[in-house]
């Protein structure tokens, strides 16, 4: 089942669109503001997000390009108001698919969303590539963020997927903290090397048997991190 999240404030606009999306046969999510939007978006999969723009806490257009940021790909169709016309242009150059203006009608969002859902199929499928690999306990879905322990969901953060992403696709080489700082982060950001310590000891605690003693991703001492695939 199709998995849809809705971030929008009006009450009954949440109602109505939760209530048509899921007659439609969509399992549908909410979010009405846009921090507790953005942490869904983050944390869990979806196939589509609908995203209103003026939104408390955060506007959507930050919460789109915070996505992006993020390397979350999710579909996304911004609901916008009337007479935001720049709104559309800067929120497609933000990363969003797709808007919508207020007021809608369903039939015409309903073709939207098929439409968009169609086309992150087909590209799903021209880039086919394995499903799950083996990391350590973990069967590991890169693309879909899924990673699955003993068939149950260990859930895991982009950027956590980000970094173990990285450390497997240069398994066996030893990694410096500033190619992870740079190239999963990028070089916008300023963040620490304590930073990349925090998510490998949380990266450890959920793919290593005992993660005081991993032998997955181990320290090279004063240089950084190596993964260590059997
Ligand atoms: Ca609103």
């Amino acid at each position: 089942m199709k998995k849809i999240l809705i971030v929008e404030d009006e009450l009954n606009m949440v109602n109505g669109l939760k209530d048509n999306l899921e007659f439609e046969g969509y399992e549908v999510d909410t979010a009405m503001e846009g921090n507790s939007g953005l942490q869904k978006i983050l944390q869990s999969r979806y196939d589509l997000i609908l995203l209103d723009i003026m939104l408390p806490e955060v506007s959507g257009f930050d919460i789109c390009k915070a996505a992006r940021r993020e390397g979350v790909n999710t579909p996304i169709i911004l609901l916008t108001a009337k007479g935001e016309e720049i709104d559309k242009v800067l929120g497609l150059e933000f990363g969003a698919d797709d808007y919508i203006t207020k007021p809608f009608s369903l039939r015409e969002l309903l073709a939207r969303i098929k439409a968009i859902l169609r086309r992150a199929s087909t590209v799903k499928d021209e880039n086919a590539e394995p499903e799950f690999v083996r990391v350590g306990n973990l069967k590991v879905n890169f693309r879909n963020y899924m990673a699955l322990e003993a068939g149950k969901e260990i859930k895991m953060s982009h950027k956590e997927f980000g970094i173990l992403h990285y450390l497997y696709m240069n398994a066996g080489k030893i990694i410096q903290r500033d190619d992870l700082m740079s190239d999963v982060w990028g070089i916008e950001y300023d963040i620490s090397t304590r930073t990349v310590d925090n998510f490998i000891l949380k990266l450890r605690q959920k793919i290593e048997v005992d993660p005081n003693n991993p032998k997955i991703i181990i320290t090279v001492h004063g240089i950084g991190y190596k993964m260590i695939l059997s």
